[in-house]
């Protein structure tokens, strides 16, 4: 069925998770899976981009120069066999939908981001990674096939045996190979909506990586908090979580709505060095005071920041940036070190910093970014040049040790990092819709 399209309109509070980029855009939210493909032929020379949750910290879910369409209103269940666990459902439906689904029969997603607020068009987009990288991989390695609609005319049903080219250029291919009308996604069997969870508090990097290794044998999630403003000999202490699902069938699943939420955006003088080393340190003094194994719902746990709706506008009106990158675990330890170093020199940290070691693995996609290693994300309050040139020495660093950064992520790198983060570019770019465009890729595809 084709549907007469809603038409594009100018929008300026179309921003990404960071809120640094702040220019009008046009934007069209359809309702019908029907309107699609007027709207893609609708699409201005500049091209046009599927959007989810806006998630995305940088630039990637943008297309301030062409037109974006806003994928939420396609939001809904299409099939779900409770004795399989294989469900199909539009593009715009969130993760957050899916466990309020799946989690009372007993099902759960394979692989979760840190927030359950993203679209599944989203998650494949940017072929997303969780705390159980070590053993599920990532998000991609469960999508069984997806609907997919391109400028050529091609309107369809993509998987690995139908066009196993266009699958993996799809899956973390930052929605630059079309629209993609809906997923069909293997769930994952658990009994229980509850892990017991163990917190370890960790004083310097050695112990970080002795308990990751000991860890991803006998643990499915892991991941650490680590205290990036720390100098000294509190350097590169952290808090280091490990958990295991329960066997116990309680099946809770988490409620939306409610909670707290920060009504404006905070001053900007909040955030500054001495009142991120306070938190730091009480922090990580409440984490030793609670260390230890608890029982824990799967929505604190996954989700902690998902408690405080629209928590990004601590940053102030100038926003954030996050810088997440991985390193392979032969330069790992070495180059976390310095990336740690140069960020407490430069007084910018903020508390948000997560150290977590990937598995091997591998992913279909073509420019996943999840590959072994290690991965440090921490954000970054925006202050100007003084914090691109920050980020771009930290690029230096991740440059030398043959790593790279998440597009989900990022709003400036280079196209010669973003060419070193994916060797396989040019093999994207035979997949590639040319009518679909970003921000992202016009800096990146110079
Ligand atoms: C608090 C927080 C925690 C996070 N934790 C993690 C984490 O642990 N691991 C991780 O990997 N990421 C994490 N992220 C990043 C987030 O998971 C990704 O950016 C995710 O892709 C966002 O999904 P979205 O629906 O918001 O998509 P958007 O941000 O709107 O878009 C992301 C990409 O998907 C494309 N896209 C969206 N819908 C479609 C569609 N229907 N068709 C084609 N392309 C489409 C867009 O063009 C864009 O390239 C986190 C983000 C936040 C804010």
């Amino acid at each position: 069925m084709v549907c007469e399209p809603a038409p594009f309109a100018a929008r300026d509070d179309f921003l990404s998770w960071g809120r640094v980029v702040r220019r009008a855009q046009q934007v069209a939210r359809p309702r019908f899976r029907g309107e699609l493909p007027s709207l893609l032929a609708l699409a201005p020379a500049q091209g046009v981009l599927a959007a989810g949750l806006r998630r995305s910290y940088g630039d990637s879910c943008l297309n301030t120069d062409g037109a974006a369409i806003d994928m939420r209103g396609l939001d809904r269940f299409i099939a779900f066999d409770a004795d399989t666990g294989v469900l199909r459902a539009e593009a715009g439906v969130s993760l957050s939908q899916i466990l309020a689904l799946a989690v009372p029969q007993g099902w759960f997603l394979h692989t979760t981001p840190g927030t359950r607020f993203v679209t599944l068009g989203g998650a494949l987009a940017n072929d997303v990674h969780g705390k159980n990288h070590h053993r599920a991989g990532s998000f991609g390695c469960n999508v069984r096939s997806f609907g997919l609609l391109r400028s050529d005319g091609f309107r369809g049903e993509v998987s690995p045996s139908s066009d196993l080219g266009l699958f993996n250029a799809t899956i973390g291919g930052l929605g630059l190979t079309g629209v993609i009308e809906w997923v069909e996604l293997q769930l994952e069997k658990r009994p229980s909506s509850y892990l017991d969870s163990e917190t370890i508090a960790y004083g310097c990097l050695s112990d970080f990586f002795a308990l990751a290794k000991e860890s991803a044998e006998r643990y499915e999630h892991t991941v650490a908090w680590i205290d990036a403003s720390s100098k000294g000999a509190k350097f590169g202490r952290g808090l280091f979580s490990r958990a295991n699902w329960r066997d116990d069938d309680e099946r809770d699943a988490h409620r939306d709505g409610g909670g707290k939420s920060i009504p404006a955006d905070a001053p900007t003088l909040l955030l500054n060095p001495l009142s991120i080393g306070l938190f730091n340190e009480a922090y990580f003094r409440s984490g030793q005071r609670k260390a230890g194994v608890m029982r824990q719902h799967y929505a604190p746990f996954f989700y902690p920041l998902d408690a405080i709706r629209q928590w990004n506008r601590l940053y102030g009106r100038p926003g954030m940036y996050q810088y997440q990158c991985v390193v392979p675990p032969e330069s790992a330890p070495q180059a976390i070190e310095a990336l740690l170093a140069e960020i407490a020199r430069s007084g910018q940290a903020s508390f948000l910093a997560v150290l977590k070691t990937f598995g091997d693995r591998s992913s279909p996609g073509i420019l996943s970014f999840p590959r072994p290693g290690a991965t440090l994300a921490l954000d970054f309050p925006n202050r100007g040049a003084k914090t691109l040139k920050l980020m771009a020495r930290l690029d230096q660093i991740v440059i030398e040790a043959k790593g790279a950064l998440y597009p989900a992520k990022d709003g400036r790198i280079s196209p010669r990092l973003f060419r070193a983060s994916f060797p396989k570019w040019e093999t994207f770019l035979r997949h590639k819709d040319e009518a679909m465009n970003s921000d992202f890729w016009r800096r990146v595809a110079q």
